[in-house]
């Protein structure tokens, strides 16, 4: 009679069993839904954030098309109100006698001062080498010159060589365009710079001090320069307005007929205070603005009575520095009127850039003071050259001037 007890005794105890997993199921359901809840609301609202940020977005394209539209409506406006300006100013003071030239260095260089041996960058030079046929092709127009020449100065130093694995790189590298160039009457210089590598610390230093790297850094940049173009650079620029005696006299002895180094600047250790380097840069404030050949013991005065042998084409001053085609168009406008109209007119105007301003924010006072200058070749006061070919001139000038 035992036997129902003893099942009833087991019933309960699966019962109770039973009961205490399904509240744990339900406990667990519970859980559960809850945690569906939050991912359901955080998953709304991503989807809330990810509506707006697209709205934004498409707000923000049409905000840019928008700018990019009045960007080109602009430019042509204000060219042309420009236009109107130089033309009302032509009448109100004298040009010169003959146009002055005008000479445009372009120092074909990497991007970056401080190579970075992990990306030895020259970007700017192809951007400069993609914009230059269209702005010169305005400049045609605005000029009325045939063509304007650039004077180009390709590095090929040892910073090229331990950066790109070929001293020779931007000569091969472009060398489509050096023919090109030169067929279309430009012409290509040469340009160095005296960055040696550190191995020990991993740096780039600029070695002004030791005259024989340097001398090694020229010898063998103008050996590249030869190899490519079977021929001595007609023109010398060197890097951060370097010169001195030692140069030019290894300018004379590889016979390279002109330098464009010289900048009228005070002394200073290094032209950027933060980078490394040796030496400095020497005191030619008081060298003459005006095309010279200049003596061998002191390049910054004259050669008296001298009529061969190298040339100098300093850039052209203005108020303690250099006139620069980077600065903004107002005061290089307002330079321009003032040297042009000095007495006596000035032997020519250089100006130089690197290559990569077509690659920086640069470039629009580039344009605009390019047809600053395109303006007063219109009028008659200036006329795009060559480097050669402005000391040719200056040269020529000098002679007429001279004679009775
Ligand atoms: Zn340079």
């Amino acid at each position: 009679m035992k036997l129902p007890y003893i099942r009833r005794a087991r019933h309960l105890a699966a019962l109770a069993e039973w009961e205490e997993r399904l509240a744990k199921a339900k406990l667990r359901q519970a859980e559960l839904a809850e945690k569906l809840k939050v991912l359901t609301e955080t998953r709304g609202r991503e989807l809330d954030h990810t509506r707006a940020l697209s709205k934004l977005c498409e707000s923000l394209k049409a905000e840019v098309a928008e700018l990019r539209q009045r960007e080109a409506d602009a430019d042509p406006l204000q060219f042309t109100l420009l236009d109107r300006v130089a033309a009302a100013r032509a009448g109100q003071f004298q040009k010169p006698t003959t146009p002055i030239p005008v000479v445009l260095c372009v120092d074909v260089e990497p991007d970056a001062r401080e190579v970075d041996l992990a990306d030895p960058s020259w970007r700017g030079t192809d951007v400069f080498l993609e914009k230059w046929p269209a702005l010169m092709a305005t400049l045609v127009e605005k000029s009325g010159a045939a063509s304007v020449p650039l004077t180009w100065f390709p590095r090929a130093d040892p910073q090229i060589e331990k950066s790109n694995g070929s001293a020779g790189f931007a000569l091969q590298r472009y060398t489509q365009h050096w023919e090109a160039a030169q067929a279309a009457g430009d012409e290509i210089g040469l340009h160095m710079h005296g960055w040696r590598w550190q191995e020990e610390t991993g740096q780039w230093s600029q070695d002004h001090g030791d005259s024989a790297w340097m001398e090694h850094c020229l010898r063998s940049a103008i050996g590249e320069y030869r190899a490519h173009f079977g021929k001595t650079p007609p023109v010398y620029r060197g890097g951060d307005h370097y010169l001195d005696d030692t140069v030019l006299r290894v300018l004379r002895e590889e016979g390279i007929p002109l330098d464009m180094t010289l900048e009228l600047l005070p002394t200073m250790q290094r032209l950027v205070e933060v980078e490394h380097g040796t030496g400095s840069l020497p005191d030619c404030s008081g060298a003459p603005a005006y095309a010279y050949r200049p003596c061998v013991e002191d390049f910054r005065v004259p050669a008296p009575g001298q009529s061969d042998g190298l040339g100098i084409l300093p850039l052209t001053p203005f108020q303690g520095g250099s006139l620069c085609l980077w600065a903004p168009n107002h005061r290089v406008d307002e330079a321009l009127e003032f040297i042009i109209q000095q007495k006596p007119a000035p032997s020519h105007l250089a100006f130089a850039v690197r290559s990569n301003i077509a690659d920086t924010g640069y470039w629009p006072c580039f344009v605009e003071n390019m047809l600053s200058l395109a303006r007063r070749v219109k009028e008659g006061s200036l006329r795009f050259t060559t480097a050669s070919q402005a000391w040719q001139l200056a040269m020529a000038e000098k002679e007429d001037a001279s004679c009775p």
